[in-house]
């Protein structure tokens, strides 16, 4: 024996949820091939890229093939032509003023908000809403800065900030000092989101205990209530306290073209093991010029272009379109007795389980008799129990489909 493995990874809980899904949807689907099963649970957006950023993305295909037009390797932090656009288009109107060396454009929110701890000491205490997108948890215990596991479905140097129904799903402040602390707001997977005076107590909290936000706004163009902040940097010394994540996947379809980017603020500051201060900013840039070279160039024309008058037309029909689907999911549930939350500033509703059902067990009633799959709740951590899933994801002949098939399911829940 020679190599020896990361044994963090030892630690990660394995991500059976999904694959539990997928077996009890096949084994059903086996024994009742004429069930027509409607997927609810889809965590992916399904309408297709804009035409403004389709077109915009052929023409720097061929740029590449042409030799006067070719593009090599790119700045790792992205092109200025896209990165202006974010601070002129994303930022300017909200009264937010950006450097373009504040701005990292990405492949991914995933890869950004799993890959930033690595500037942070580990010895950092880190804090996790609960239920949350799973990616801040695992990255954190693949790092070694949780522990492993305990009985209550807690990783053991983890602190938990639960989100239910009896705070409103917004998060209590942390009794004792936290370093870091993940926020998603609109939250995936509550659909639930702070108001500017909630995310506020945040901030605040974060400037008297010199603590870092890492806040994922991926679902920011969701919103449409006036009252909700769209950027953190809309608070008041935010600034000096947050990291802010944005993707085009939710917004523009670019899950599976990849485009993200990440604002690191030149005041942020953390401090080595003898006080001294030092520029996250820079060590976030060391990192991705070290470990990154760049989103593709004709990627990075397609975001561009998803900030044309037509690109954003585009993007607001189809986040329009699944908002619709939302507003159905929501008036057939609620209709039906069932406490939901979500849906307004999200494509998430999340359900409260009817009669004390556990997660799974309103997971297999939906599926045995509607046909219908969610995603239970408990599978985004132990607050998420007794709760589950639905997105608006699917179409709108699907969602109607399936909120009439719940809506005959009413004696049963
Ligand atoms: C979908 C999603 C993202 C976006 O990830 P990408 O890697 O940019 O596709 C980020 N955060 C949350 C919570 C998400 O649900």
């Amino acid at each position: 024996m020679t190599v020896k493995i990361n044994e963090n990874y030892l630690l990660l809980k394995s991500n059976y949820i999904f694959a539990e899904i997928n077996q009890r949807v096949e084994k059903y689907s086996k024994e009742n091939p004429e069930a027509h099963v409607i997927r609810m649970g889809i965590g992916d957006v399904t309408r297709p890229l804009p035409q403004a950023v389709e077109s915009e993305f052929i023409k720097a295909v061929q740029e590449m093939g042409q030799p006067e037009t070719f593009h090599g390797y790119g700045p790792e932090q992205g092109y200025d032509f896209l990165i202006n656009q974010i601070i002129e288009k994303d930022y300017k109107p909200r009264g937010i003023e950006l450097e373009r060396s504040e701005v990292f454009v990405s492949d991914g929110a995933k890869c950004d908000t799993g890959n930033i701890q690595e500037i942070f000491s580990l010895d950092n205490i880190v804090a996790v809403t609960d239920p949350v997108y799973p990616v801040y948890v695992d990255s954190n215990v693949m790092a070694g800065r949780t522990g492993p596991m305990g009985d209550n479905g807690r990783y053991q140097k983890l602190v938990y900030l639960p989100c239910t129904e009896e705070n409103s799903f917004v998060p209590e402040l942390p009794q004792e000092k936290v370093d870091l602390i993940y926020l998603c707001f609109p939250n995936n997977p509550t659909g639930t989101t702070l108001t500017t005076a909630q995310l506020k107590e945040w901030v605040d909290y974060a400037q008297d205990n010199n603590s870092i936000i890492l806040f994922d706004a991926a679902y920011e163009s969701y919103i449409t209530e006036d009252d909700i902040p769209h950027s953190i940097y809309e608070l008041e010394g935010a600034r000096e306290v947050a990291v802010e994540f944005r993707s085009f996947s939710k917004n523009a379809g670019f899950t599976g073209t990849r485009c993200a980017f990440t604002i690191v603020p030149e005041e942020l500051e953390g401090y080595d093991a003898q006080g001294k201060a030092f520029k996250l900013n820079s060590l976030w840039n060391r990192r991705q010029t070290t470990k990154f070279n760049g989103v593709s160039y004709p990627v990075q024309v397609a975001a561009q272009a998803v900030y044309s008058s037509e690109g954003q037309r585009e993007i607001k029909e189809n986040v329009d379109y699944y908002m619709n689907n939302a507003t159905i999911i929501l008036k057939s549930l609620k209709d039906v007795g069932l406490r939901v939350y979500g849906g307004v500033n999200s494509p998430y509703i999340w359900i409260k389980t009817p009669k004390n059902m556990d997660s799974w067990q309103f997971f297999d009633l939906l599926l045995n008799k509607s046909h219908l799959v969610g995603t239970p709740g408990v599978g985004f951590g132990p607050s998420g129990e007794g709760y589950f899933r639905l997105t608006a994801f699917n179409t709108l002949e699907n969602t109607r489909e399936a909120m009439k098939r719940i809506t005959s399911l009413q004696e049963e829940i």
